[in-house]
């Protein structure tokens, strides 16, 4: 397996703590939170472990690019904690594992990578992502969801197969090193967590909004401004790439859409209750729900707008019930060219 690349000295200079500081699933004191990642460094008992929700929030928080989050998996996985039951993660390990039927494919740029959302083949259409050839499934996933069932031996040993599928099957006959990621959970693999296992990405990962956003500046002459105000869920993979979440702003003001500002948004995002380990807690997973709705109602907003199709699949209903349109953030853009 590929060792975390993590120095405990930045931690003992760490006078903040801010990965637990700033987590909103627990509510340690500055002292508390000091001793229970001092054990969490020193691979001891610590409840971080079990009190965690897997929202991958203190990557973001941390201000030294230390990774807290893939810390707390690691030691979760070497002491046994499972976040969810192990037949669950069994399951799950069998069930997403390729299953090595892919094949080769010609592609010419962009290229877009689906990963394991090839349910959503159908929304990468019209004018927005004209050209765009797509590959996916199993045997090109990313695998990080794993991230949520203590088990980064299995994308440490899955990631480098998949990375070499993606080369040998579409990248190199193309002569293409540029891939549309279509999930924040792909960027995040290549961008964080790979370089933080020392794997090497031998391609130009391209954040969906990056590209979006660049493409409706090409499109910028048809755009009929939308005139609505929305509510964006931010969702959890997004803070393994925070770099990239200025592209929602950028997006939003180039189809002329307004943003009310909501209380769980940006830094202050909230899961959407959609995560494994929320789901074996009703109440939590309940709970997390009902405060991205409300607090999304309260803006005003016209539109639910959504990255992430597991986020849009939890909330989508509820949004409709308060009154909202649940949308993709690419159909919005759509709607602005007029399709
Ligand atoms: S992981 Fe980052 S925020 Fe947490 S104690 Fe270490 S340096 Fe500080
Ligand atoms: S992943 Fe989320 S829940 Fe877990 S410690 Fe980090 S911020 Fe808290």
């Amino acid at each position: 397996m590929h060792g975390l690349n993590f120095d405990p000295d930045i931690c003992v200079r760490c006078t903040t703590c801010d990965c637990v500081m700033k987590c909103q699933y627990m509510e340690y004191d500055l002292e508390t939170a000091i001793q229970e990642h001092e054990k969490l460094v020193a691979g001891e008992q610590s409840k971080i472990l079990t009190d965690c929700v897997t929202c991958y929030a203190c990557e973001e928080y941390c201000p030294y690019n230390n990774h807290p989050f893939y810390l707390i998996v690691d030691r979760q996985e070497e002491r046994g904690i499972h976040p969810v039951p192990k037949p669950i993660e069994k399951s799950q390990v069998v069930m997403m594992g390729p299953n090595g039927r892919l094949k080769s494919k010609e592609v010419s740029p962009p290229v877009m990578n689906m990963c394991f959302f090839t349910v959503m083949n159908a929304s990468i259409r019209g004018t927005l992502f004209d050209g765009v050839t797509k590959f996916g499934g199993s045997d090109v996933f990313c695998n990080l969801m794993f991230l949520h069932f203590a088990r980064n031996s299995t994308i440490s040993e899955r990631l480098p197969l998949m990375i070499e599928n993606i080369m040998e099957k579409f990248l190199t006959p193309a002569g293409v090193d540029e891939v549309i990621c279509y999930h924040d959970e792909c960027y995040g693999t290549y961008t964080s967590w790979a370089p933080a296992y020392g794997i090497d990405v031998p391609f130009k990962p391209i954040h969906l909004f990056d590209y979006i956003y660049h493409r409706m500046l090409e499109l910028k002459p048809r755009i009929k401004p939308l005139g609505v105000k929305v509510a964006y869920q931010r969702p959890c993979s997004n803070r393994l790439c925070p770099q990239t979440d200025h592209f929602v702003d950028d997006i939003f003001s180039l189809i002329g859409v307004e943003r009310p500002k909501r209380e769980f948004e940006y830094e202050n995002a909230l899961c959407c209750g959609g995560v494994p380990e929320a789901q074996q807690r009703f109440e939590l997973s309940e709970d997390l729900q009902k405060k991205n709705i409300e607090d999304m109602k309260a803006t005003g907003a016209t539109y639910g707008v959504f990255n992430c199709p597991f986020c849009f699949w939890t909330l989508a209903e509820q949004v409709i019930k308060a009154g909202m349109v649940p949308i993709m953030m690419s159909d919005l853009c759509l709607m602005a060219l007029g399709e």
